[in-house]
């Protein structure tokens, strides 16, 4: 997905370029102004001659000083007023508070971070079933409601289901705790964690959320290409990271070391992460090594997926209705 930074630097070339479009219309509207309205013309060199003896009469300190300060303000009231019934208008910035600069004394404007919001959700959308992964259709009637030798899948979800909203309501990207989902696949965990980000995203915060195997091909690229490394950079700086499906991706020295250093990185500036997995516990420590699975155990909360697989409960139901 993209990052941060690229959703901001999108965000200040929108807001560049809608300033542009609305000066061009602006003098376009001028131009025809001038065009119709002769007198405009007139008014401008009058003012010109005016200005010229303004300077003039200040100088030498004369009698005409006051009747040329009127005249100067007679033209420019008479050119406002025939501009006016014309309606050109010059253009004003939608952002008060930066100009549409997109900055405010050295650092970005809220209205480029709502717009850099609005940027990552739609990018996002495109690469992700966002709108069918939201809370309000997070169904738990798929969860059955009777105990198994895991627990009552139907219980366990809502408690899951439960956390998760909260998460988002209470959410500080320096506080906030790290999640750990786990369980087979289809059981509903990238679902809840799209449901995260983009809960976040509307309030607002930028997450970085990707597959194990996106993420770190991304990352091995750009390493590899010695380009920046802005990828590893927002993994590391954003405000929530969420890897999906870690386990999936090729387990290599450098993925290894690339997911021990991100979760290590997190955990010293007290950034938080999700991670969901497949993997068990000890899957997770013959896989990735023992310091990796300490640090999961030790500094994330886990949570244990039960239930039946969501995917082929869904295709059934198609089936069926078919
Ligand atoms: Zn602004």
């Amino acid at each position: 997905m993209i990052t941060r930074e690229e959703a901001y630097k999108k965000a200040i070339e929108q807001k560049k370029h809608a300033q542009k479009d609305k000066q061009r219309q602006y003098n376009m509207l001028l131009n025809s102004a001038y065009a119709s309205n002769p007198r405009l013309k007139e008014i401008d060199r009058e003012h010109a001659a005016v200005g010229a003896n303004l300077v003039n009469a200040a100088l030498s300190g004369g009698k005409a000083l006051d009747g040329l300060k009127k005249h100067s303000a007679a033209l420019t009231l008479e050119k406002k007023l025939i501009l006016e019934k014309a309606e050109v208008k010059e253009p004003t910035p939608d952002c008060p508070i930066c100009g549409d600069t997109g900055y405010v004394s050295g650092k970005i404007c809220d209205c480029v971070k709502r717009k850099a919001s609005d940027i990552m959700l739609t990018e996002l959308s495109a690469e992700m079933p966002l709108e069918s992964s939201r809370f309000d259709n997070f169904s738990l009637s798929y969860y059955k409601d009777e105990d198994g030798k895991e627990g009552n899948p139907r219980r366990r979800m809502t408690a899951i289901l439960k956390v998760c909203k909260e998460y988002v309501i209470g959410f500080d990207p320096k506080k906030s705790k790290n999640l750990l989902f786990m369980g087979s696949a289809g059981l509903g965990k990238t679902h809840l964690t799209l449901a995260i980000v983009s809960g976040l995203i509307e309030k607002g915060f930028l997450p970085v959320y990707g597959s194990a195997e996106n993420l770190f091909c991304k990352i091995e690229k750009e390493k590899f290409a010695g380009e920046n490394r802005g990828t590893y950079e927002s993994m590391t700086n954003c405000d929530l990271l969420v890897i999906d499906d870690l386990g999936a991706e090729m387990a290599t020295s450098f993925t290894k070391s690339a997911l021990y250093n991100l979760v290590n990185t997190r955990l010293l500036s007290g950034r938080p992460t999700i991670i969901n997995t497949n993997l068990s516990m000890k899957e997770i420590e013959t896989r990735y090594t023992a310091r990796i699975s300490s640090r999961l155990i030790g500094s994330y909360d886990a949570y244990k997926f039960i239930g039946g697989d969501i995917r082929q409960q869904k295709a059934v139901e198609r089936m069926n209705k078919e």
